[in-house]
């Protein structure tokens, strides 16, 4: 198992988490080629020795690992089976991790094709937001072969703070996928109580000090809670990527059937605020729907 930070990372997708990540690596000590579909999305890296390159196989070819963070399925099919991807330019160091939140699925098929060229493909996805990239304490869940996850590790500490290994391809999509829904349901479920309790006058800061200190105490009610209650709808985690986390919960749940009546109804509730032109908000700011459904708004509703 790799022990030092030497190591050749081509990293893929600069957005909102994947450029705190690929600073992280870079800091961490390790030679990061980072390239963004955008051009111009990397270039604060280049200050912190990232070379931003402009293309794929530029990033890959020479690269120990490869790092992806994406959008959607689409996105990594495109880095994997495009063109440019990976199994027309197999890494030299034969190992690649998504770290986007993509369908566990698809995630199977391309670890198959990619086996196939000698590249062994990890899952992980994480929690923790922008937050946690930007302070490289982010939970990553991992799918995939256990040696490829002891390759992995040193470079994955480099970007959070809690690993798990969790099975083999796909799991780690389906631990992610795990988490999300039971983050969206207990966004609605503060969202119904702030609502009832807004009408019944009551005052939200002390309700949600009270709450926190019993059974009802959550991880959103204890970070989100307070902009849900100051009608602050700037983004973190946005309302447009719930979205799409949620719509592959319930893909996956159509493949080995499962009822999830709370997921489709809180999805629902989603698609009101990407109708209202809400998508880019923080996924907090579900409690406009609200808004919208009683009539009343926060003193501070923006
Ligand atoms: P983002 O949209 O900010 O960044 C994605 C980046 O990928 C963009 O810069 C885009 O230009 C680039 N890109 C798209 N197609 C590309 C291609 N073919 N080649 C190279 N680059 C390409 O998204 P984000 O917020 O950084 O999220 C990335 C992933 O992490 C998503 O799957 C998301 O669900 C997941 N995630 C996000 C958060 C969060 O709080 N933002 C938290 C946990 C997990």
């Amino acid at each position: 198992m790799k022990t030092s930070t030497s190591g050749v990372v081509g990293f893929l997708g600069l957005g909102v988490m994947g450029r705190e990540m690929a600073r992280n690596l870079a800091q961490a000590g390790y030679s990061v080629r980072a390239y963004d579909i955008v051009s111009g999305a990397g270039e604060s890296l280049r200050q912190y020795g990232v070379d931003v390159v402009n293309d794929i196989p530029s990033a890959v070819s020479d690269a120990d690992i490869v790092i992806s963070m994406l959008p959607d399925t689409p996105q990594v099919d495109e880095i994997v089976r495009g063109p440019q991807g990976l199994l027309s330019h197999p890494p030299r160091g034969k190992l690649y991790v998504d770290m986007s939140t993509i369908a566990p699925e698809a995630t199977r098929n391309l670890s198959q094709a990619l086996a196939a060229v000698g590249v062994t493909m990890l899952d992980a996805p994480v929690s923790g937001g922008p937050i946690g990239a930007k302070n490289g304490t982010l939970t990553i869940m991992v799918g995939g072969e256990a040696a490829g996850f002891a390759q992995a590790t040193p470079y994955l500490q480099a970007m959070g703070t809690t690993l798990n290994h969790v099975g083999g391809s796909g799991a780690g999509q389906t631990v992610k996928l795990c988490n999300q829904l039971i983050c969206g349901i207990n966004i609605q479920a503060i969202c119904e109580a702030l609502a009832l309790a807004r009408a019944w006058d009551i005052n939200l800061p002390q309700m949600r000090e009270v709450l926190l200190g019993g059974s009802a105490a959550s991880w959103m009610l204890d970070k989100l809670g307070p902009a849900m209650i100051d009608g602050d709808s700037s983004a973190g985690f946005r309302i447009d990527l719930m979205m799409k986390d949620l719509r592959l919960v319930l893909e996956a749940a159509q493949k080995h059937p499962v009822p999830l009546p709370a997921t489709a109804l809180v999805a629902t509730q989603y698609q009101n605020a990407q109708a209202y032109g809400e998508g880019a908000n923080g996924n907090q700011a579900l409690f406009k729907v609200y808004d919208r459904l009683t009539g009343q708004q926060t003193a501070k509703a923006n």
